[in-house]
């Protein structure tokens, strides 16, 4: 009898204890399910996020690519011949060689000189026959131009200078003794991105202006740095680089280089700074 009670006792403890088990087991499982509900919650929400961000960057890449194009990348071997300081007495001369070799060329003008009225139909003339002309400048003063902060707004005078004589509104500059170090400081190039002025410097520097009464040098100077397969001259308005001229341009014929001339829609980045949205 009493091992009956006994053993009835342990049976209900038994039950007891099964209930209390399975009820922990029970409770710990919904537990278990809930949590794991919250953490694929988590996971859903990553995996829906990155769609949307990358939407939103779809959005600034968009508009980022509105305001920069990516780079033209000209074909095969080509050479962009440049004159700088103009325009000269030497205009005409220079346009005569070019237009019997059927070249065209990239000019980048002075303020001074554009203002002399007496060589603004030779600007007009290089426009007509298929040239470009950019801005170089109202007055080629470094110390202006770099020191007392004139980069942008010379270039903005020269630049309207140059759509009153021709009707052509120029983006291109070159900046006077080159974009390094004068363009160093990153405040003159944000002005000149969000004025959308874009900025050439150059691959070979002839150093013609240093070689009066030596067309010959300036030949050899060229034809030693010739070796890319696009090419950006320096050169400037100067009775010795005109005597060379002819010479310059055969010499590149026989390399098997064409002749470009500069154009907005074909912009690629040229600078000594390496500041790609100029
Ligand atoms: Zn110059």
């Amino acid at each position: 009898m009493k091992t009956t009670r006994f053993s009835r006792r342990r049976g209900l403890f038994y039950k007891i204890g099964l209930i209390v088990v399975i009820a922990i087991a029970a409770l710990s499982l919904k537990l278990y399910v809930s949590g794991k509900a919250d953490v694929s919650a988590h996971e859903v929400s990553p995996s829906t996020s990155p769609s949307i961000s990358s939407s939103t960057n779809d959005q600034v890449n968009k508009e980022t690519e509105q305001q920069k194009k990516p780079d033209f990348k000209p074909e095969g071997k080509v050479v962009y011949l440049t004159f700088d300081d103009g325009p000269t007495k030497y205009t005409s001369k220079f346009l005569d060689v070019l237009k019997q070799h059927g070249v065209k060329a990239t000019f980048f003008m002075t303020g001074n000189n554009l203002s002399t009225v007496g060589y603004q139909p030779n600007v007009k003339r290089a426009i007509d026959e298929g040239h470009y002309v950019g801005a170089h400048s109202m007055t080629h003063n470094s110390k202006k131009l770099y020191n007392e902060g004139m980069f942008v707004p010379e270039m903005k005078e020269t630049i309207q200078l140059i759509q009153s004589i021709t009707g052509e509104r120029p983006k291109l500059v070159r900046p006077p003794y080159g974009s390094a170090p004068g363009l160093k400081p990153q405040q003159v190039r944000d002005q000149l991105a969000q004025s959308g002025i874009k900025v050439w410097d150059w691959t070979i520097d002839s150093n013609d202006w240093n070689l009066r009464g030596k067309p010959d040098k300036i030949i050899e100077t060229i034809k030693a740095q010739t070796k890319r397969d696009v090419e950006v001259v320096l050169m400037h308005e100067q009775p010795q680089t005109l005597q060379a001229l002819p010479q310059i341009i055969e010499f590149y014929k026989k390399k098997g280089y064409k002749f470009a001339v500069y154009k907005e829609s074909e912009h690629f980045s040229l600078n000594f700074q390496k500041d790609d949205r100029l």
